[in-house]
C-alpha cells in the first residue's frame, strides 16, 4: 500500500486528480470506477477544472460507479446516477453511454448484478477505482462481514450507514434499506485502487485498514492484498496511523520518476 498524507482535503483531492488525470491521459479509453458521497467531490471538481482549463479529454473514457440505492429511479435526486450526473458526467465530455451506474430499479436485481459484472469484463476491467472508505472500513457498499470475494449484488446497509447518509434523504427513516454494490472481489480486480478518506471521523477506519489485520470486519483492509493500492488521506484522517512519520519520509523521498 502507498499511504499519501497531504496537509488537507484540497491538496489530497487534487493529488488525486492527477494521478486519475495521468491515466486518462496515457490511456484515453481508460476505465474508470468511481465513488460517490462527500470524500470524490473535489477530485471530481478538479477533474473538471482540468477538462476545461487543461483539455483533459473524457471522449473514449468508460466508467462504472461502485452502487446504487436499490428501488430508485435513476431520476431521483438521491439516486447515485443523479448525484453522478450532477457533479460530474454533465460537466465533462463522457459519452452518455459510457458512464455505467448499476441500476437500483429494475425487478431482476441478480440478473442486473451479473450484467453490470459482464459489462466490466466485456469493458477490459477497472483500470482504476476511486475508493471512500466508511466509518465501520466498508468500501462501495461492502458492509463489515462482507465476503471478501464477493460480486455486485444485493447487500443490506448498516444502521451507521444510513445514519451517515441521512442527510441526502432528509432523514435517516427515508434512507433505503438496500442496494446494489460492487463486491470486494470485482473492486479487488482493478488494476489500481485509490481510497480517499479525509477528516477525523475516518481516522480509526484508516488506522484498521492500514495497519490491522487483513478481516470482513473491516472490508478495506483488503487493499493489503491489492498490488496497487494508494491511499490519500488529509492529517485528519491520519492521526492515527502509527507509522504516520514513515509513511510522509517514504512521500518526500519519491524519486522523481515515481512522483506524480
Ligand atoms: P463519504 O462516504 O464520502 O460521504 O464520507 C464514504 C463511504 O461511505 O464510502
Amino acid at each position: 500500500m502507498e499511504v499519501i498524507i497531504q496537509p488537507d482535503s484540497a491538496a489530497a483531492s487534487a493529488l488525486a486528480a492527477r494521478i486519475v488525470g495521468q491515466r486518462v491521459a496515457r490511456k484515453p479509453d481508460a476505465v474508470l470506477g468511481l465513488a460517490t458521497g462527500r470524500t470524490p467531490l473535489r477530485l471530481y471538481q478538479e477533474l473538471i477544472r482540468m477538462h476545461r482549463e487543461e483539455g483533459l479529454d473524457f471522449g473514449r473514457t468508460i466508467t462504472f460507479n461502485l452502487d446504487e440505492y436499490v428501488g430508485l429511479a435513476p431520476d431521483h435526486p438521491a439516486s447515485y446516477r443523479a448525484f453522478m450526473e450532477e457533479q460530474f458526467f454533465s460537466k465533462i465530455n463522457l459519452r452518455t453511454g459510457r458512464a455505467h451506474v448499476p441500476s437500483g430499479h429494475t425487478r431482476d436485481i441478480p440478473a442486473e448484478c451479473c450484467a453490470y459484472e459482464e459489462k466490466i469484463a466485456a469493458a477490459g476491467g477497472i483500470d482504476l477505482q476511486v475508493l471512500g472508505i466508511g466509518v465501520e472500513g466498508h468500501i462501495g457498499f461492502n458492509e463489515p462481514t462482507s465476503s471478501l470475494a464477493s460480486r455486485t449484488r444485493i447487500k443490506t446497509l448498516t444502521e451507521e450507514t444510513r445514519r451517515e447518509n441521512a442527510s441526502f434523504f432528509g432523514g435517516a427513516d427515508k434512507v433505503p434499506h438496500h442496494v446494489i454494490t460492487m463486491g470486494i472481489g470485482t473492486i479487488m480486480e482493478s488494476r489500481t485502487c485509490l481510497l480517499l478518506a479525509f477528516g477525523a471521523k475516518k481516522a480509526e477506519a484508516v488506522a484498521h485498514t492500514v495497519e490491522g489485520p487483513v478481516t470482513a470486519m473491516v472490508p478495506a483492509s483488503i487493499l493489503q492484498m491489492h498490488p496497487d493500492a494508494k491511499i490519500i488521506l488529509d492529517e485528519e484522517a491520519a492521526e492515527e496511523l502509527a507509522r504516520r512519520d514513515y509513511y510522509r519520509t517514504v512521500f518526500e523521498g519519491k524519486p522523481e520518476w515515481q512522483q506524480y
